[in-house]
């Protein structure tokens, strides 16, 4: 059995993803087309950026709730341009129990208008402020193009939800969870995020501002991984969520949302992924070491698995997800290749040679070769181990952070702009309008990402005109190819 490869990169960049999704068993297409079965190796990646995010969400005070999946038709059309903006999309529930329903109910797309009604309910002084709550979910916006994990019909998330007394303190908070996203996207997947203000065509439908984290994939296109938007009064006053100000008046709440979904899944695999396969992140990865017992007799295989698991024990005590590939009638060969792809951060070789020097011989997924291979005794492993995850988790960090900056790249002039986002980012002055926006797109393929925070100081600065279309600039925007 020889270990078949992905198609490389170069090749065919959107076969090499469906090929790692696949063969790295993360996920497969289901019965229903759009939607996916995430598979147990994908489920457990996505659990560890899942429990990255909630323990900071406890961190900054939040508390998990849950609000039902259905959601009155009614209660999606308060909101204007939320409506106009999810129509296109809702999956809509018609029947129940056998009858025709009076009213039809939406399947969520998002909760804002439903936790709205239940903020109303619940918000009754400047004493219930601010109300901080974080809902883990499905949701269902139907999906024409879909590609397992970065557009799926049904898709898994977190959405937070908030209530303010001032708007001040709402933008804060929008601007806060951006931060956490950021922390979040860096530290743990290891994908060096941009964040910045979405432009008014971009922005979430009923939001005053979206603000996203834009991450560069390996084929240099943009994958918006996360987005915070501040709500403004616009789903206080479609909701009545009304509370009592300490000067005895009644004030509209300030709200905001924001959201992290599977698609970053989808972000970890094209940030890191190479012509082998995938390269987790190991602080996300299910198994950051992989250990394969190697031998010929029966008699060796005793003393292989006897010390794979005082190896075992070791790595436990030092708190490493680890799995010993114990698979029959595969050759080690096979099994290391199998894990190679499959993107584990740390291989562990042992066979009787290493029983006898009481070591174990330790291969990097990020080094290939010789290089990222080292000796680790017995007696070393609960420390260099973990050490070693940390120089690969940095490293990775690094790696796409120079392969970042290297295809960020800044025009001035629409022809530039038209060669630069080819192969990378072009950073512009940008009007902000649509129809300036739709004729890029429509030229280019690429689309706005963001105005970068770090790099506009100021919106609407005197003197500076659109690159594109020559009227008054809101400030400076990448634009890129994107998913
Ligand atoms: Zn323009």
């Amino acid at each position: 059995m020889a270990a078949q490869g992905v198609t490389p990169r170069g090749e065919d960049y959107a076969r090499w993803y469906s090929d790692v999704v696949r063969m790295a068993d993360l996920a497969e297409n289901a019965p229903v087309r759009g939607c996916m079965i995430i598979k147990p190796y994908g489920y457990e990646l996505w659990e560890n950026i899942k429990s990255a995010l909630d323990s900071r969400f406890k961190a900054t005070g939040h508390r998990n709730a849950y609000f039902p999946l259905f959601i009155p038709m009614s209660f999606i059309t308060k909101e204007a341009e939320h409506v106009e903006g999810f129509t296109p999309e809702l999956a809509v529930v018609t029947h129940g129990g056998g009858k025709e329903l009076e009213e039809p109910l939406a399947v969520r797309p998002t909760s804002e208008t439903v936790i709205g009604h239940s903020f109303a309910n619940w918000i009754q002084s400047y004493r219930d402020l601010p109300l901080l709550i974080n809902q883990w979910a499905n949701v269902v916006r139907w999906e024409l193009r879909p590609r397992l994990f970065l557009r799926t019909t049904e898709f898994l998330w977190q959405e937070g939800h908030t209530a303010h007394a001032t708007e001040a303190e709402a933008v804060e908070h929008t601007m806060r969870m951006l931060d956490v996203y950021t922390d979040m996207a860096t530290t743990e997947c290891a994908i060096p995020v941009i964040k910045g203000l979405k432009s008014q065509q971009e922005k979430f439908a009923g939001a005053v501002d979206s603000y996203s984290i834009e991450g560069m994939m390996g084929n240099t296109w943009a994958l918006q991984a996360g987005t915070s938007h501040f709500l403004g009064e616009n789903f206080s006053k479609a909701f009545d969520i009304k509370y009592l100000a300490e000067d005895n008046t009644q004030q509209y709440a300030w709200t905001t949302s924001w959201g992290v979904s599977t698609r970053m899944v989808g972000g970890v695999i094209m940030a890191h992924g190479d012509d082998k396969g995938l390269r987790l992140p190991p602080r996300v990865a299910p198994y950051q070491v992989v250990i394969t017992p190697i031998f010929k007799t029966d008699e060796d295989k005793d003393s292989v698995f006897a010390f794979a698991s005082q190896v075992s024990e070791l790595l436990a005590g030092a708190e490493v997800r680890h799995h010993i590939d114990e698979r029959d009638g595969l050759s080690p060969g096979f099994k290391f290749n199998d894990w190679e792809m499959r993107g584990v951060p740390v291989r562990l070789e042992i066979g009787p040679r290493d029983v006898e020097g009481q070591s174990v011989m330790s291969a990097r997924r990020d080094v290939p070769g010789k290089e990222g291979k080292q000796i680790v005794p017995l007696d070393a492993v609960a420390e260099r181990i973990p050490a070693l995850l940390t120089e690969i988790q940095e490293s990775l960090l690094q790696e796409a952070t120079a392969f970042r900056d290297s295809h960020l790249h800044e025009a001035s002039s629409y022809d530039e702009l038209k060669e630069q986002v080819k192969d990378g980012w072009s950073l512009i002055w940008h009007c902000g309008t649509r129809e300036c926006e739709d004729r890029i797109k429509e030229e280019t393929k690429a689309s706005s990402r963001c105005f970068p925070l770090d790099i506009n100081e100021t919106w609407e600065p005197a003197g500076q005109t659109c690159t594109v279309c020559g009227q008054q600039a809101y400030g400076r925007a990448y634009f890129s190819r994107a998913y």
